[in-house]
């Protein structure tokens, strides 16, 4: 590991392990309703990239649900990369998001895009999302100090472990110390997969911050038959979680389909997770210590 990360991390005080106030156990859990990120359970979140139809999301929301996901995923704002895409439903997938909260108990996790949208989207949300495009949107993060809901802050797809935590910094200082890390993918040479799972930000982050990491294999790998072992990994590393895609019939998603997986698949990810949540038990045991150097960063 970069011997920086163990000097002095005055920079993210609120955000990282500190070896003299804490002692080397502290963790953040976040209580989401009757869910505890960062504690002892591995939380899977769930659901269609976009929302499109309630049809298309109550019924997701079954699935997901009935598999063992807790928390149910769904963009009403989506961030595309193309202006002739579908944009997402906006208020409107906000309602279907509460009808299928109130139809399952599954807690709602939905992107943030603008500083704008914060209060109305809160209203909602039990879980705000920052995407890789908004990691340095710091109008948006700052407007996220206060809005009265964890924070699930996605790795920028250029940015490094350093940034992301400089991100999380800003929403911690603006009042909100409830924040989720999420190691998507990162833009790399490789073109095989859409982003490179860069596996090794989980030990890290678990290692110099307090904060909760998930891994989302869904960006990170754009194609559905490389998701569950992506899985996997992050369930070896020590992953307190994931945030998946899961649609009903994929080839007709409006956004993501090609790397969303089937009610079946996404069973058949989570009936195969159990051996390797029994290797993670281990992995947090043997999570790379921080180490206290003295030195300026
Ligand atoms: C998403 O979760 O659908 C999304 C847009 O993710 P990212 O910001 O990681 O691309
Ligand atoms: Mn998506």
């Amino acid at each position: 590991m970069n011997p920086k990360w163990n000097g002095q991390f005055s920079c993210f005080d609120l955000v990282a392990r500190n070896l003299e106030k804490a002692g080397q156990s502290l963790r953040t859990t976040i209580r989401v309703r009757e869910i505890e990120i960062g504690g002892n359970d591995f939380v899977v979140m769930a659901g269609p990239c976009a929302v499109e139809s309630e049809e298309q999301l109550l019924t997701t929301a079954e699935a997901v649900a009935g598999a063992g996901a807790t928390i149910l995923r769904g963009g009403a704002y989506k961030p595309r990369s193309s202006p002739y895409a579908f944009q997402g439903l906006g208020v409107e997938g906000l309602k279907l998001l509460r009808k299928a909260r109130e139809q399952t108990g599954l807690a709602i996790v939905t992107e943030v895009m603008s500083e704008e949208d914060v209060e109305v989207i809160a209203e909602y949300a039990d879980i705000m999302q920052v995407g890789t495009r908004s990691m340095e949107n710091f109008a948006l993060l700052e407007a996220l100090g206060g809005c009265g809901r964890p924070v699930l802050l996605k790795r920028g797809m250029t940015a490094t472990l350093e940034e992301l935590l400089r991100s999380a910094q800003v929403i911690a200082m603006a009042g909100n110390p409830e924040i989720i890390l999420c190691e998507r993918g990162i833009r790399t040479f490789e073109t095989a997969t859409r982003n490179t799972l860069d596996i090794s930000a989980v030990p890290v982050l678990k290692t110099v911050s307090h904060l909760p990491v998930i891994v989302d294999p869904s960006h990170a790998a754009g194609v559905r038959s490389l998701v569950p072992v992506l899985a996997r990994a992050a369930a070896v590393v020590g992953s307190d979680g994931l945030l998946v895609e899961v649609h009903p019939v994929p080839e007709k998603a409006l956004s993501d389909g090609n790397q969303s997986l089937t009610f079946q698949e996404f069973r058949d990810m989570m009936e195969d997770l159990g051996p390797y949540l029994e290797i993670q038990q281990k992995a947090r045991q043997l999570r790379p210590q921080l180490v206290a150097t003295g030195g300026a960063d």
